[in-house]
């Protein structure tokens, strides 16, 4: 790549991988492949510190980056596999990976929809962060203006719309559907319409069309070599197995959808090395311990 790598890493919030399939998205589309993957997170302040520590969604294919154990973007130092060797970039911070970079010269800036995104714990690894509430232009104007795209930097932001009640700017109509917490009961039980039959699958589906309308004034505006990740913080049950929302390690919570692509349309450079002689001794060595107390 020349230089540094710059990063822009886009939140869908909540958005499960069966809607943003269905949905029409003919910008993302035209960048990259749409892969199922599991979340390390079932709610959205988990799932975020697990991908600020490098631990993206993981894809069963072993597709460099997409599944980690083939390559990771971006990693902490000592706490991934390959010692974040076989990582485009990868800091030895003791906070996460924004901050880690930003001590390396990379512009770090960030924007949140959900009210998760109020805690410094979460932002403050960033140099520049707006808590906004669900508005993507507000957040991709604010990305814009902070950032020097002749500067390597790591960009973020996570979009509330895919979030119930999936609202977005010039919604015509309104998802009056009772969800998540109030419809949830406990000990949990399934009844009446679940997934695709509920109003809320279209909602998120539209909620998935308005953001990729969006997308093109970001992506224009950004160097072509900027590696772009767009996932899911995790999904969403839609009374399956009587569980609405998320919060719950139910596989439609887990299963989020995942793509990794240059804006440029060119390939990822291939991780480097597999593991060194000395990443596989450390590796056998607790088992040789056990055999050999
Ligand atoms: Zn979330």
């Amino acid at each position: 790549m020349g230089r540094d790598p710059s990063f822009l890493l886009l939140t869908y919030d909540s958005c499960r991988y069966d809607v943003l399939s269905r949905a029409d998205t003919p910008n993302l589309d035209s960048r990259g492949q749409i892969y199922r993957a599991q979340t390390p997170g079932n709610f959205t302040y988990p799932a975020h510190q697990a991908f600020f520590s490098g631990h993206l969604p993981l894809v069963e294919e072993p597709v460099p980056y997409l599944n980690r154990f083939h390559g990771q973007l971006f990693t902490l130092q000592r706490l991934t596999v390959g010692g974040g060797r076989r990582s485009l970039a990868s800091t030895a911070s003791t906070w996460n990976v924004p901050a880690g970079l930003g001590e390396r010269g990379y512009q770090t800036v960030g924007a949140g929809a959900m009210n998760w995104f109020r805690q410094a714990s979460l932002t403050a690894g960033f140099e520049v962060f707006k808590f906004t509430g669900t508005d993507a232009d507000q957040q991709i104007d604010f990305v814009l203006q902070n950032l020097d795209s002749e500067r390597p930097f790591f960009g973020f932001i996570n979009f509330g719309e895919t979030h119930s009640p999936f609202t977005y700017a010039g919604k015509p109509a309104p998802d009056l559907w009772p969800m998540s917490s109030d419809a949830m009961q406990w000990p949990s039980r399934e009844e009446g319409a679940v997934g695709e039959a509920t109003p809320h699958f279209a909602h998120q589906v539209e909620a998935a069309e308005f953001l990729d309308s969006r997308l093109p004034r970001l992506f224009d505006s950004l160097p072509g070599p900027t590696v772009v990740v767009l996932c899911a913080d995790h999904g969403e049950c839609f009374g399956e197995d009587g569980y609405w929302g998320h919060g719950v390690n139910h596989p439609r919570v887990l299963e989020v959808p995942m793509a990794i692509f240059r804006l440029d349309g060119q390939p990822l450079p291939r991780p480097r090395s597999a593991l060194s002689l000395r990443d596989r001794a450390y590796m056998i060595r607790p088992r040789l311990l056990r055999r050999n107390p």
